[in-house]
């Protein structure tokens, strides 16, 4: 086996394989850039090369310097992770011209799945079924419309060279393809260096499935099985789980046979990802062939046992899959959330910075959602205190969860997310929460337009539940008796006297009495009203913490809890309210003040992160409709669109193009 490996990656990718690449006792060398000299990967590597500053294409994307970090340090292989190098076949053939070890797939079956033209003609030929469409480049937009209108619309307009969900228009008619073919055009010119569009039929309402595949350098080829991907946004992939709940046995059988028979015709000899659409009634069609390791590749080791690093790091060696279809087989059921830098309540917005807090809940088995153990495993390549930063992917980290059913999968992942607290930056946890808890998701009734058809109007969070309700009123309560607990033996003046025993809760606006009795093993908060008593127990809270953890009534909880200006602001999942504790008396004046207004920033357009000024589309004076394009700024390699929140005439505008702009800062006022 190889005494030392090199990854040239980052993040939580670099971590993950060095992990696995410890346990096969192989030494790790990680190669970093400035912007990652403190990282988690590089604390934990044997050896560390540094390659240069932050922005990708000057480090991480440069194969002299990779090559050259593997001579440095005798480096026998190299792991490329996902993006960068990964998928560049004249990479993987460099380090074989060099001697050294490219543990992925050889660069011929690289390059003749790297493009979607290619790979579709490579498909079509190995009997694949693939989307109806014109497979094969298009010259200009009246090209592009005779196509369209020959596959019949909605079409797909595609680059070639497309990933990541980048270059990918859906035109509905005749005018989305005169203005989407030139859009796509730019976009995978300025993207991908390469300007080649296809277009294909738009499948309507599908699910993403794809298929695991394995090879080695002997011509054994075999399939893991599936993963479903179709919980996305803008075509990138938000949720995944294994296996997939639309598959019949007859149904995965078929896929993965196509899957097999396309590897085997590239020759495939490492781990890779055949994507498929599929239609609800089951139908399938091949999209492309990603020839890495998949991002979303946690939840297929969790239902197989294998662990796909060690598989691709023994087949680069040259050893024989130990293994065969046969013996493999699917236990339980796997979920994945991205943990995304992103402000759901602001659309997504990406956010940066530092994390303040970063607590991820603790991996292996946890026995506390109500439908039973599940398994807990996050895929993270940062620490508390480190920097989200502008350069690279916005993914903070990969939280999973497995259980021997769907059901037990779903509600571990809801319970797994209420435990992990995130501070210091937007992060789409609430976001991620609210899905897991939808009907809809919980009876696998998915589809790639789950997110438009669901948030319809964006995502503000969900109005708490019965549930949620109890949880918000006895967790304050309980706040509240500790803290009145501590300033009567802190205060002189009160020391006399005993803690209250009644309180008025208000959860938002809704009011409740309750009277606090020392439980048999915690606190029993009475509700006065309603003839119910709402046990809480096992509870961890002391002032400060911003989470509290406990049973209500039995069933296992944890919530972010702040400090507001009066009281608290408590959040159980996507749920959130203010809440107050009060005296009756207090009770009684608080209802009789006028309900607060909030601060008037519609007037405002804010810069929702630091980023730089692409263009100011407004000028003084202008009058502006609501939804209209105020400025565009770019961040974290994404331009993102700042719209009118309403009308206005512009009363002051504070940046122009080219300027750097913090979070918060005012760009434009209107009148
Ligand atoms: P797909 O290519 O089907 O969208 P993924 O969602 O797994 O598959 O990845 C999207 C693209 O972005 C791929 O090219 C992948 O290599 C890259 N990518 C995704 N997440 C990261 C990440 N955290 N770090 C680096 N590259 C990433
Ligand atoms: P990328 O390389 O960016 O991953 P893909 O070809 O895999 O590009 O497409 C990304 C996503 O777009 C898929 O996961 C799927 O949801 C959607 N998609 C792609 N092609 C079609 C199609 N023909 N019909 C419907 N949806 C599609
Ligand atoms: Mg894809």
């Amino acid at each position: 086996m190889f005494t030392k490996i090199l990854i040239a990656n980052r993040g939580e990718i670099a971590v993950r394989i060095i992990k696995t690449a410890r346990r096969m006792g192989i030494k790790t060398v990680v190669v970093y850039s400035e912007a990652d000299a403190d990282s988690l990967a590089v604390e934990m590597a044997d050896e560390t090369v540094f390659i240069g500053p932050a922005p990708a294409s000057e480090s991480y994307l440069i194969a002299d310097k990779i090559i050259d970090a593997c001579k440095q340090t005798g480096a026998q292989a190299v792991h490329p992770g996902f993006g960068f190098l990964s998928e560049k076949a004249e990479f993987a053939q460099r380090c074989k011209d060099e001697g050294i070890v490219f543990i992925g797939p050889n660069a011929g079956a690289i390059s003749a799945m790297g493009d979607k033209i290619e790979s579709k003609k490579f498909a079509a030929a190995a009997n694949v079924s693939c989307v109806p469409g014109h497979i094969g480049e298009i010259a200009d937009t009246a090209h592009a419309v005779k196509i369209s209108e020959e596959i019949g619309y909605p079409v797909m307009i595609k680059a070639s060279a497309g990933g990541g969900g980048k270059g990918i228009r859906v035109a509905m008619n005749r005018k989305d393809v005169e203005e989407g073919f030139p859009a796509v055009r730019a976009e995978a010119k300025g993207a991908f260096g390469d300007d080649r569009i296809f277009i294909e039929k738009f499948i309507t309402s599908p699910r993403h499935i794809e298929i695991q595949v394995l090879g080695d350098k002997h011509g054994n080829v075999v399939h893991l099985f599936e993963r479903e991907c179709s919980i996305q946004r803008r075509n990138q992939k938000v949720i995944e789980e294994a296996p997939s709940p639309l598959l019949d046995p007859e149904t995965r059988a078929a896929m993965g046979a196509q899957a097999v028979a396309l590897a085997n015709a590239v020759g495939y000899d490492s781990a890779g990802t055949v994507e498929f659409v599929a239609g609800q009634d089951k139908s399938f069609y091949f999209l492309e062939m990603n020839t890495r390791l998949q991002v979303e590749h946690p939840v297929t080791e969790l239902i197989t046992g294998l662990d796909l690093v060690e598989q691709m790091i023994r087949v680069a060696y040259g050893e024989k899959l130990a293994f065969k279809q046969d013996d493999l087989k699917i236990n339980g059921w796997a979920i994945e959330s991205r943990i995304y830098a992103e402000d759901p309540y602001r659309k997504f917005l990406p956010s940066i910075g530092r994390l303040v807090r970063y607590d991820p809940p603790a991996e292996g088995e946890h026995g506390s959602s109500h439908l039973g153990a599940y398994t807990v495993r996050n895929d993270g390549g940062v620490r508390e205190g480190d920097e989200i930063s502008m350069y690279y992917d916005p993914m903070i980290s990969k939280l999973c969860t497995w259980a021997p059913t769907r059901e037990a999968a779903v509600a571990g992942m809801g319970r797994a997310l209420e435990d992990f607290h995130i501070e210091g930056l937007g992060q789409n946890i609430p976001f991620l929460a609210a899905v897991m808890d939808q009907d809809r998701f919980k009876s696998g009734a998915l589809a790639t337009n789950y997110i438009t058809d669901e948030f319809p109007g964006g995502f503000n969070g969900t109005v708490p539940t019965d549930f949620q309700t109890d949880v918000m009123t006895a967790v304050a309560a309980s706040m509240h008796r500790v803290m009145a607990a501590r300033a009567r033996t802190i205060g002189n003046g009160l020391a006399q006297r005993g803690v209250r025993e009644d309180w008025v809760v208000f959860v938002d606006k809704q009011e409740r009495t309750v009277t606090l009795v020392d439980g048999a093993v915690g606190l029993d908060v009475v509700l006065s009203g309603e003839g119910r008593t709402l046990s809480l127990t096992e509870t961890d809270w002391r002032p400060g913490k911003p989470t509290y953890k406990g049973l209500l009534n039995g069933r296992a909880f944890t919530v972010a809890v702040m400090p507001a200006a009066e009281g608290f602001t408590i959040r159980h999942r996507a749920a959130k309210a203010q809440v107050v504790v009060l005296t009756p008396h207090s009770a009684e004046l608080h209802k009789r003040l006028p309900a607060k207004q909030a601060a008037d920033t519609s007037k405002l357009i804010i810069s929702p992160m630091p980023g730089l000024v692409v263009s100011i589309e407004v000028a003084l004076g202008q009058e502006v409709k609501e939804g209209e394009i105020v400025c565009i700024i770019e961040a974290m390699k994404m331009q993102n669109i700042i719209r009118a929140e309403r009308d206005g005439v512009v009363k002051e505008v504070g940046a122009k193009a080219g300027d750097s702009v913090a979070a918060d800062e005012i760009l434009v006022e209107f009148a």
